[in-house]
């Protein structure tokens, strides 16, 4: 199979049609139409084998995380995903692992009608790349700079299951069949929050997706800002393997500064406050109010009696450590 047929049949056979591609896979570029009144946001993101997944990842879910992580960039900034792109650097060409990682990445794509409009393909160790592209009404994109002061800060969903997936993967827990196929499911699978970030876009001053732990990214906003924050331990929503597993500082360790969760962080302020509540009720129990912005700088985590807890003020960093996930 040369690499031609290779994009023909696991690739170009397999993206759904839009009719704002109007010259996709098969020229030098792409030709997209951006609907009138909307911008374009474009996001990239690298996947390395043994880095950002596991090297015994099935390639299904290498292939749905690839775009998962990019789309969780396009909802985090409030936009509705349209194209994507793919590079793809392969050690050989593998039929059965393309046919699987074509499936799960087109599981994800079409669920979203994202159709896929170009891309590379090289010989090399693997790697993928996948941009994608959205856009939202002028002006209406979520920044990390919105923050004021006397905004509640919210989060999507739970945190710590992928970091105990991972560690699960890596052989180093022991976890039952249920709980391991929930938290590798948050490692592989993340959902990315596409729906949920449009839905909220009108009443949400800032947003970011917790790719790098909430410290982290939550970090990300106050710098954007100029403000800071406390938030409340005792409100931050574990995700229930984790506390199952992990405790004392090892458990925040895990919930707050491990990659991977891919839930949104964003801020609401007090006039938004009663819209965000009606939307947030159609969806019962997936948003926690977890502090408040304030004006002095820096991320106070307090715990239950007000105290501040003092923890590892550093998310994942790749350049900080010599591997990761
Ligand atoms: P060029 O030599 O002009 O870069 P290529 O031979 O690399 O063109 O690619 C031919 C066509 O196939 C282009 O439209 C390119 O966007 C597309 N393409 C290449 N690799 C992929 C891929 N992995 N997924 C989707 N489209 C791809
Ligand atoms: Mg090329």
């Amino acid at each position: 199979m040369n690499e031609f047929e290779l994009i023909e049949s696991f690739f170009a056979a397999n993206t759904p049609a839009r009719n704002d591609v109007i010259t996709g896979i098969g020229d030098d570029a792409a030709i997209l139409a951006v609907p009138p009144g909307q911008q374009l946001v474009t996001t990239t993101d690298v996947l390395v084998a043994g880095i950002h997944f596991p090297e015994n990842t099935e390639p299904e879910d290498i292939g749905y995380k690839s775009l998962a992580v990019s789309l969780s960039d396009l909802a985090a900034m409030g936009a509705t995903p349209a194209w994507f792109t793919l590079t793809l650097c392969l050690p050989a060409v593998d039929e059965d692992w393309l046919a699987a990682f074509s499936r799960g990445l087109f599981t994800l794509a079409r669920d979203y009608e994202l159709a896929l409009v170009g891309g590379d393909t090289v010989r090399g160790p693997l790697v993928i790349g996948v941009q994608a592209h959205g856009f939202v009404p002028e002006g209406e994109a979520l920044l990390r700079s919105g923050a004021g002061v006397g905004d509640t800060i919210y989060i999507s969903g739970t945190l710590g299951a992928a970091a105990i997936g991972l560690l699960t993967r890596q052989g180093k827990l022991d976890l039952t069949v249920t709980e391991r196929q929930n938290a590798q499911a948050k490692l592989d699978r993340p959902l990315p929050r596409v729906r949920e970030a449009l839905a909220l876009r009108a009443c949400v001053s800032a947003c970011i997706d917790i790719s790098d732990g909430l410290i982290a990214d939550l970090g990300h906003i106050l710098i954007a800002s100029d403000v800071g924050a406390r938030v409340q331990l005792s409100q931050v929503p574990v995700d229930p393997v984790c506390v199952a597993h992990a405790s004392g500082d090892e458990r925040w360790r895990l919930a707050l500064t491990r990659g991977d969760d891919y839930e949104l962080c964003f801020t609401v302020p007090p006039a938004k406050q009663n819209q965000f509540e009606s939307i947030a009720d159609s969806n019962p129990g997936l948003y926690s109010a977890i502090g408040e912005i304030e004006a002095a700088p820096g991320l106070r985590l307090v715990d239950g009696n007000g105290k501040i807890v003092q923890l590892p003020a550093t998310g994942h960093n790749h350049f900080a450590h010599a591997s990761g996930c």
